[in-house]
């Protein structure tokens, strides 16, 4: 029978969720669904210090927009709650207190100023300080204090952490099912804090803790948690929880698109993308891009998402939910880092857009238009979206390609009149207007009959009166076949046109 998966995203609110994280959060999401689990939303709040004003709300949107529903956590409730952990606190403790009594960690009372002493001296003598084996019997902590100097000093006050006892020179091999088997030498780890006196339990605590109780199945976690694995382990180990520690997946990085690095905000400012899902505002008001208001669908942004560092194994590229959650196969994602293509972000959203029906594009594209002052209606612009959609990849750029289906040009491009307004012209296109105003169906192909024939009659340069036309009406050499542009903006609208340009370039 296949086991109960339960996967959780925890990320801290320590300000906007970076696209790295909606991977995660995606990752999770795939794997829950796949296997008929709950994706559960943990808010790893006791950090206080990095707590950011409106980061927890920004993370619910970006779920949101992605489509990633929450099965169980912040927001939603379930049977574990509450799924903040600054609202756990006094879950932590007891369990703070269980590893003290069974000799797995241990108080101590060294302060930032005399810690920071010593590794200054450290580091004057070549050396690195690390809070260790060698080191912590030469340090203020339970372990050289009397047992009742310990409790005089609690008792009295005075601020202290919990610190884990780090075993010496113990090799640990654990599983990862991403890395497969990997192994760690207890040596080369510090006594990491696990509890303060402010009653806070620090991440590693709280997150071991909470997986547990929370019955989490598959840890799935970015890349840059693998060296806390083996402390986790032993945290479990000491909690007596080992028999049913979750699986474990670390997640490859997301790397520049250079291929050198990790992707960071800097290099979506440099090269102009987002790094980040939706638009943050952040308190000293900078502003940093986000993919929704940039003009990506969540649909291209989940599919872009998951193919960084997850392959069918197939030439497939475009894939739904429905179909990601069917093919994902933690098998198939890789140790490698996986490299950000901004130019193929822009083609997965093309795809989408080419998708999408044309009332749907048009409902997004008029409001830019009525900021514009232009009033329009639903059909006329979801057929002016029909002969363009092919040429853009956003719903923003449709209109540099249509904007004369809503007004006339206001100039016209003095390349293209140079070398295509000849001293014939203007009495060429009002015999055009002669013929148009006799078209009684004004339709594409009548338009395009009546105006070839008159072409072929009159002998007229076939390339130059149309090129001629096309400046009248778009205002330069651009834009999908010219009959079909009469035909939407209709007869009255295109003898305009080819008046005025007679009239200012003739
Ligand atoms: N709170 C951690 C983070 O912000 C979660 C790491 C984990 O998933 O264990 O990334």
């Amino acid at each position: 029978m296949e086991q109960n998966v339960r996967v959780r995203f925890a990320p801290s609110p320590t300000g906007p969720l970076h696209m790295g994280g909606v991977r995660t959060a995606l990752f999770n999401y795939l794997f829950a669904k796949k296997h008929n689990g709950s994706f559960i939303l943990r808010i790893e709040d006791t950090d206080q210090a990095r707590y950011v004003e409106g980061a927890e709300q920004y993370i619910l949107d970006s779920l949101q927009w992605c489509g990633l529903t929450i099965d169980e956590g912040v927001s939603v409730g379930g049977k574990h709650q509450p799924y903040r952990q600054s609202e756990r606190k006094d879950i932590y403790k007891q369990f703070a207190e269980k590893l003290i009594a069974n000799g797995s960690a241990y108080f101590a009372f060294d302060t930032p100023e005399e810690l920071e002493t010593i590794r200054k001296e450290k580091e004057s003598d070549g050396k690195t300080f690390s809070y260790d084996a060698h080191i912590r019997s030469a340090l203020t902590n339970s372990f050289n204090l009397p047992a009742n100097e310990v409790k005089q000093r609690i008792d009295s006050g005075q601020p202290y952490v919990i610190r884990f006892k780090m075993p010496e020179n113990r090799d640990i091999q654990l599983h990862d099912l991403i890395r497969g088997d990997v192994t760690f030498n207890t040596s080369t780890l510090d006594d990491k804090v696990l509890y303060k006196s402010d009653g806070l339990p620090t991440y590693h605590l709280a997150n071991v803790v909470d997986d547990h109780l929370m019955e989490i199945s598959h840890v799935i976690r970015g890349e840059e948690w693998l060296p806390s694995l083996p402390l986790h382990f032993l945290l479990y180990e000491a909690l007596g929880w080992h028999e049913d520690i979750p699986d474990f997946a670390h997640l490859p990085l997301l790397l520049k698109p250079s291929g050198k690095g990790k992707l960071s905000k800097r290099d979506g400012d440099k090269l102009g993308f987002p790094v980040f899902p939706l638009q943050w505002n952040s308190a000293d008001g900078e502003v940093a891009k986000g993919y929704r208001e940039d003009g990506y669908f969540p649909e291209a942004f989940i599919n872009i998402l998951a193919l960084l560092g997850w392959n069918p194994g197939t030439e497939q590229e475009i894939f739904s939910m429905d179909e990601l959650i069917n093919a994902f196969d933690m098998e198939r994602v890789g140790k490698a880092g996986a490299r950000f293509d901004p130019e193929k972000a822009k083609w997965f959203n093309q795809h989408y857009l080419k998708q999408k029906p044309d009332t749907e594009l048009a409902e997004l594209f008029i409001p830019s238009l009525k900021e514009k002052g232009i009033e329009t209606d639903l059909e006329y612009t979801a057929k002016v979206i029909s002969l363009v959609k092919e040429r853009v990849q956003f719903v923003h750029e449709i209109w540099d390609q249509a904007y004369y289906f809503f007004q006339a040009p206001r100039e016209y491009d003095a390349k293209v009149v140079k070398k295509k307004w000849k001293e014939n012209t203007s009495t060429d296109l009002k015999s055009i207007i002669g013929v148009l105003q006799q078209t009684e169906n004004f339709t594409s192909a009548q338009t395009e009959l009546a105006v070839k024939k008159h072409i072929e009659e009159k002998e007229l340069h076939l390339g130059n009166t149309m090129n001629a036309i096309r400046l009248a009406i778009v205002g330069q050499a651009m834009g999908p076949h010219l009959f079909d542009i009469f035909e939407l903006i209709g007869k009255n609208e295109t003898i305009a046109r080819l008046q005025k340009a007679i009239d200012s370039l003739g």
